[in-house]
């Protein structure tokens, strides 16, 4: 096969830029998304100074059908596939349901389970007409266990659990998995709106007693796209670091 092209969304910081890194790395061609254009023009200027050709970075908001539509028709026009697909942008507005405002739900709703339709449904007929595909979900350990002040964020993240088997049993005899990375707690920006107590206790419920890196789950997410995960679709695999366990 040629060269793989792989969106990421939201992949200039955290989890998706290590997921990126990684990809490049491999020699696939990597487009990403995310809402900050400043950020995003300093994230393809990093990858270019880093002797990298074959990066694109677009404004796009994965909470809006509209914009997904038209920037997956402006990658098929430059670049013409999509072969692999990280639906990775993700953020979180934490309050108890008491205090849950309309605001903070539907912000996370939008983002993050929302999105998985806006994209992946104009990305898969591009993945059908090649009759391959790899598309990866990024969920949470909070959407496997339950987590306080996380009604929003955890039922987002469950939903991405029954979006992924729904949609792999719709196309895995199509040469397309659809599978689910749900990690645990990543050192990321994400993490640094908890109080360090907080952390601290959460640290100390994780077996493997630290933070994960985002690099072990680019890792995970990179094996799902090879010939060694060929067999591998509807599956939720969690980096946890034993955190949750069933
Ligand atoms: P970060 O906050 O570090 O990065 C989020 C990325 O998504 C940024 O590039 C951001 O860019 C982009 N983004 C945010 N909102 C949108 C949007 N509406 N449209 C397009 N892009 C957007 O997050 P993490 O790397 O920590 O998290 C990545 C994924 O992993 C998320 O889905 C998260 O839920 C999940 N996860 C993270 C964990 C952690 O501990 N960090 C644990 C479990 C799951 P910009 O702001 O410019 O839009």
């Amino acid at each position: 096969m040629s060269e793989k092209v792989a969106l990421v969304t939201g992949g200039t910081r955290g989890i998706g830029e290590a997921i990126c890194k990684n990809f490049l790395a491999n020699s696939f061609r990597v487009i990403t998304c995310a809402t900050n254009a400043e950020r995003n023009a300093r994230w393809l200027d990093t990858r270019i100074s880093e002797g990298y050709s074959n990066v694109d970075c677009y404004v796009c908001d994965v909470g809006d059908y509209e914009e997904c539509r038209s920037t997956v028709a402006d990658i098929e026009r430059k670049y013409g596939q999509i072969d692999i697909l990280v639906n990775n942008a993700g953020i979180t507005r934490d309050a108890s349901l008491k205090k849950m405002t309309k605001e903070y739900w539907d912000a996370v709703l939008r983002t993050n389970l929302d999105s998985l339709f806006n994209i992946t449904s104009h990305v898969l007929p591009l993945m059908l007409n090649r009759n391959y595909g790899r598309i990866i979900n990024i969920s949470s350990v909070n959407g496997e266990k339950g987590q306080f002040g996380q009604t929003n964020y955890a039922a987002a993240k469950a939903g991405a659990h029954g979006f992924t088997k729904s949609l792999a049993r719709e196309v895995s005899n199509k040469n397309i998995t659809v599978n689910t990375v749900s990690p645990g707690y990543i050192q990321t920006d994400m993490m640094a709106s908890i109080p360090k107590n907080i952390l601290d206790d959460i640290i100390g419920q994780i077996p493997v007693g630290r933070l994960g890196r985002p690099e072990e789950i680019a890792e995970v997410v990179y094996f799902l796209t090879t010939g060694g995960a060929d067999y591998i679709t509807g599956s939720i695999i969690s980096v946890n670091g034993g955190l949750h366990m069933y």
